[in-house]
């Protein structure tokens, strides 16, 4: 099959591809955008929270939400439960999101194909495509996730990562709070409970090291909301993936004459502590789309300034993320340590 050329190949179409494939179209430039799933967000591999704050980037939001937060409420080993008012956010489809956000990137002109890996990066920037494509672009943004392709061509990858596993349990009970349990028996991650109108998902994510106490650790919580009726014994889904907590990678690098640019979990903008990264993702794709159409226009220092864009917002929060988790991780951890290792704690936010 021949070569093809474009300005833009976008590698993955979760919401840090969607919405650089959308950028780059939007600006004019021609964009190709694959992703290995069959449908777009299938299977889902989150809790599906997101802050309220992400309306801000996302046009049409309410067409995937499935319920609001108000709080949250965090469980300290044993003890009473701390309500933290004032944490808005959305239980998202996330599903439903993903495709919405699929479904902007075709409408903005960018060429999106499902079902379609990208296979390997060549040494002179060709990427080969599962369908037989091969395709020569000036950038590649690669959104491809915590294990990126692009991101191992440029010899950026997240080495440090989290394990995860969620069941989606009937909740008994309307409740507009995210629940989180903090505990030395949860080692390197957290649980959760998110509440989806009559569902909710009920998760931990550990240091891959634990990854044999996951199942567990969830079973475990499965029981103890059901011996306080909060939660049917059914199991309704399952699923698990990996969080990226090392914190931000350098975003750009060149193959040859290719300019590579990474976003969302493949330039390791997950938060260390929380493992939230769909804003980060929605946002760095934009920015990255950004970057990729200047590039494109001549603008040789687009990538470092793209780079420079990332860590002003991200930066800080990363870097504070990482910091806790480590000291966390250094010791086994007492319930001031889990407080103070926690965003909702006023000691996580000092020095
Ligand atoms: C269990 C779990 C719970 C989570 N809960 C939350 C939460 O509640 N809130 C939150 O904000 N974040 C959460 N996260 C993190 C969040 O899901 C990610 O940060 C977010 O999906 C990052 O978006 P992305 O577009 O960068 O990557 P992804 O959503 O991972 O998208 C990458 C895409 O690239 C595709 N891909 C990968 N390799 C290739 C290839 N070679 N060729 C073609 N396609 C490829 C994949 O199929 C995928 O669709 C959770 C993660 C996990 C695992």
């Amino acid at each position: 099959m021949s070569m093809i050329s474009v300005d833009v190949l976008v590698l993955g179409l979760g919401p840090a591809g969607a919405c650089a494939a959308a950028q780059v179209a939007r600006q004019g430039c021609s964009v190709i955008a694959v992703d290995r799933k069959q449908v777009a967000g299938h299977p889902v591999q989150c809790a599906e929270f997101v802050p309220a704050m992400i309306g801000m980037d996302v046009a049409d939001l309410q067409l995937a939400v499935r319920q609001r937060i108000a709080s949250m409420t965090t469980f300290v080993e044993q003890d009473a439960p701390d309500i933290k008012e004032n944490f808005p956010g959305h239980m998202l489809d996330r599903a439903a999101f993903d495709a919405h956000l699929v479904g902007q990137a075709l409408a903005s002109g960018a060429q999106c194909t499902l079902g379609v890996s990208a296979r390997r990066i060549t040494a002179e920037g060709v990427v080969i495509l599962s369908d037989g494509r091969s395709i020569m672009p000036h950038v590649i943004i690669g959104a491809d996730g915590p294990r990126s392709l692009a991101g191992r061509a440029i010899g950026q990858i997240n080495t440090a990562l989290v394990e995860t596993r969620q069941i989606t349990v009937p909740l008994h009970h309307a409740h507009e709070a995210t629940d989180i349990f903090l505990s030395a028996d949860i080692p390197g991650g957290y649980g959760w409970l998110f509440p989806k109108g009559d569902v909710a998902n009920l998760g931990a994510g550990v240091d891959p090291e634990f990854k044999h106490q996951l199942k567990p650790i969830v079973h475990r919580l499965h029981q103890t909301l059901m011996a306080r009726d909060q939660v049917g014994a059914r199991i309704l889904g399952m699923t698990g993936g990996l969080i990226p907590v090392g914190g931000l990678l350098q975003p750009h690098g060149r193959i040859a004459h290719t300019q590579v640019l990474l976003a969302g979990d493949a330039a390791g903008l997950t938060n260390p502590v929380t493992g939230a990264g769909i804003s980060a993702a929605v946002h760095s794709g934009r920015l990255a789309g950004l970057a990729a159409v200047a590039t494109i226009g001549g603008d040789l220092s687009a990538p470092q300034v793209y780079a420079e864009e990332l860590n002003d917002v991200f930066g800080a929060a990363l870097t504070r993320a990482r910091r806790r988790r480590v000291a966390l991780a250094a010791r086994q951890p007492g319930k001031e340590d889990l407080r103070q290792s926690w965003i909702a704690y006023p000691q996580y936010w000092t020095a």
